[in-house]
């Protein structure tokens, strides 16, 4: 018997939450008060049987794993890119470590560690309480995790995420753009489900070398994205109101805060 397997989406909005705390357009103003489209920063969490990995920890990490109805400490936490939505949830998972005297297994790919020590130096200052991120992944349960470059425009690089499973396959890609079609061939094919991050509905009026994450608009369009069985948008600004679906085809939805999603 295997080991039910699920992703939750702890965080599901861009870097700047949802509503944006300045803002009083139609979205941010309904996340306010129905809530429908009120969305943390990124954070997901992979569950296999009891195992569980954290897979980003954005500045609202802290208040997604105190608002579970049980204690949870993630046996390990995996990071993308060193960008403050899906990191700054970091130095509430040290405390613990300082706090609990527990342990906690942090791995990021090699290039994304020196951000991270200039980040969080005093975590630093013993030994570093990140690993590099090792390219053959790392697993949690029987679930292979492992990380590869995706491109993030005008942010630089970011990494996404592969999870393959017995006889299943998932991806997180939340912050991309433009990725090649020779990383696509390698890391986004098989899918039972992509995540996929879509910041906006329709950037096409802004200029591309300012861009950092696929709108809706592209997304939609990609054919790797169209071969995966389930794709979920999620990474949403207050540009993406949830509640209009009527776009999106069969096998496709948008992302809410502690959507529950099993696999395969
Ligand atoms: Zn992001
Ligand atoms: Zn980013």
């Amino acid at each position: 018997m295997t080991a039910p397997v699920t992703l939750t989406l702890l965080g599901t909005g861009d870097s700047k939450g949802v509503p944006r705390f300045w803002c009083a357009c139609a979205v941010c103003t309904e996340a306010r008060q129905t809530g429908i489209n009120r969305r943390r920063r990124t954070a997901t969490l992979l569950r296999v049987g009891p195992q569980t990995a954290l897979l980003d920890a954005g500045p609202d990490t802290h208040a997604a794993l105190a608002g579970l109805d049980r204690p949870l400490v993630p046996d390990m936490v995996l990071l993308s890119h060193a960008h403050n939505d899906h990191v700054l949830g970091l130095g509430d998972l040290l405390d613990y470590v300082r706090y609990a005297g527990g342990t906690l297994p942090v791995y990021a790919p090699a290039s994304v560690i020196p951000a991270l020590r200039e980040r969080f130096g005093y975590a630093f200052r013993v030994r570093s309480p990140v690993q590099v991120w090792p390219e053959e992944g790392v697993m949690l349960g029987g679930v292979q995790i492992r990380a590869f470059a995706v491109p993030h425009g005008a942010n630089g690089q970011s990494h996404a995420f592969r999870l393959d499973g017995r006889g299943w396959a998932a991806a997180v890609v939340t912050d991309a753009i433009d990725v090649p079609d020779e990383v696509a061939a390698r890391w986004l094919v098989n899918l039972d489900l992509l995540v996929l991050g879509t910041s906006f509905a329709d950037e096409s009026g802004q200029p591309h070398a300012s861009r950092s994450v696929y709108d809706v608009r592209e997304g939609l369009a990609l054919p790797w994205a169209r071969s995966a069985r389930r794709v979920v948008l999620s990474h949403l600004s207050h540009g993406v109101d949830v509640r209009g679906t009527a776009l999106l085809p069969v096998g496709w939805r948008y992302a809410h805060d502690g959507l529950c999603l099993p696999l395969p």
